[in-house]
């Protein structure tokens, strides 16, 4: 090795010491240097670290914001760490949700519906929607794809959370959902596009803005409207999927319908929101392509149970319950088409904190526990590109860990209701482990 080259190594060791920013790419808690801080050692009974390894006697070491290393044994607890005695319980890395709506607040003093509750101004609305990233946390929700927002709510959100002046999940966000415009149309939604030029230029706006992500709604549906009749043309669609690429952007699509899904998956989507019926011949595409599908079959189960607060119709819940049996009916075709699944809630409103229900649908659509587990840990940070920071318990990655109680390679009901602690970032976020 030249002493040149020895040289070269130590000068860029240097400047990333100096500059833990340059390391942060994801920006959480970027404001604080927590290089000196004191070590942490988490001891877990059982230790599932997101590889597919169960350890015994864990321990997980943290320094800052991130895992410095993962072993077992009182050996492994650094003598100066400050130690968290959880061998009571389980961890399991932070769970992912990509597909939240967290500006979606509902304030119950209105004592109207959600849907129909006055509007108020973003910034009140950014800061009660704490309550929703609050939940969150306490479903053992570490991280979410927020899938669309308006007035950027998002976007402030995810910044007041990385900066530390909220609590909360980190945050990959949309901004604007791209709506269709019927064209001859105005439409008041900055969202709104028609033709591939336009499609283009609200895609730029997002992302001009300070989106992560780009959301498209390509087919109808929604709340109690579950008839999916396509909106986006092919072309369109392929023209979203090029300028959100152009942009290093990834796109998800949603489709209530199959027409809209064969379309997303044959343009290149990244992800398929929603979806049933989809035939053998598209489950086949998104195997191939590896694209994640995000079938959100709770999300209905959740509306159908709340029609009262919703004021939605016997005949709406009866849609809903029917459209539950072929979205999970789809999933388990899927499933063993080889597609790949990752677990989005699509929570709005009053459904924060139920953000993992949607784990005991993947049970039922075939999947054991564990493989329903990778689906809201590594899939999810596969799927947001994280996968070397996220969705693991590991040397290196953010220190991102939940404590449940029982074993959630075995019973998914642990991680759906039994989260009893929470890390994020290195900090504890929740603790009920007293209050039992
Ligand atoms: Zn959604």
């Amino acid at each position: 090795m030249s002493s040149r080259f020895v040289l070269r190594i130590v000068a860029i060791a240097v400047l990333f010491v100096m500059c833990p920013a340059l390391t942060n790419t994801a920006g959480t808690q970027g404001q604080t240097d927590r290089r000196n801080e004191k070590q942490i050692a988490i001891r877990f009974g059982k230790l599932w670290d997101g590889t597919g390894r169960m350890l015994t006697d864990a321990v997980v070491v943290v320094q800052g914001e991130r895992i410095a290393s993962v072993g077992t044994g009182g050996a492994a607890v650094p003598r100066d760490a400050e130690v968290i005695d959880l061998r009571r319980f389980t961890g399991i890395p932070g769970l992912i949700d990509v597909h939240t709506h967290m500006t979606y607040y509902y304030d119950p003093a209105t004592k109207t519906s959600p849907l129909r509750q006055p509007r108020s101004l973003p910034a009140v609305t950014v800061f009660l929607a704490q309550e929703n990233a609050r939940k969150t946390l306490e479903a053992g929700v570490t991280t979410v794809r927020d899938l669309g927002s308006s007035d950027y709510k998002d976007i402030a959100m995810r910044d007041l959370i990385n900066r530390g002046a909220m609590p909360g999940p980190r945050m990959f966000v949309a901004g604007y959902g791209l709506t269709h415009r019927n064209p001859g149309t105005n439409s008041a939604s900055r969202g709104a596009a028609s033709g591939p030029q336009e499609v283009e230029r609200v895609i730029g706006e997002q992302v001009a803005a300070g989106a992560d992500w780009i959301k498209m709604f390509g087919s109808t549906g929604g709340f109690d409207n579950v008839s999916g009749d396509q909106t986006f043309s092919s072309e369109e669609m392929k023209a979203a999927v090029e300028a959100a690429h152009k942009l290093n952007k990834r796109i998800a699509i949603h489709s209530y319908g199959p027409a809209g899904a064969r379309d997303a998956v044959r343009a290149g989507a990244d992800s398929l929101e929603h979806g049933t019926d989809l035939d053998d011949e598209t489950l086949k595409e998104m195997a191939s392509r590896k694209l994640f599908w995000v079938p959100t079959i709770d999300h209905n189960r959740y509306y159908a149970e709340s029609a009262e607060l919703y004021g939605f119709t016997p005949a709406a819940v009866k849609n809903l319950n029917e459209y539950i049996e072929r979205n999970l009916n789809t999933a388990q075709r899927a499933y063993k088409a080889g597609v790949r699944f990752a677990m989005g809630s699509d929570a709005v409103f009053t459904m924060f904190g139920q953000n993992a229900r949607e784990l005991a649908w993947f049970v039922k659509a075939g999947m054991t526990p564990e493989e329903a587990l990778f689906t809201a840990t590594r899939n999810g940070a596969a799927l947001l590109g994280m996968e070397k920071s996220l969705g693991s318990i590991a040397a290196g990655y953010y220190a991102d860990i939940v404590a449940v109680e029982g074993d959630p390679s075995k019973d998914i009901q642990a991680v759906i209701s039994r989260v009893r602690w929470v890390m994020k970032g290195g900090r504890v976020v929740i603790d009920r482990v007293k209050v039992q």
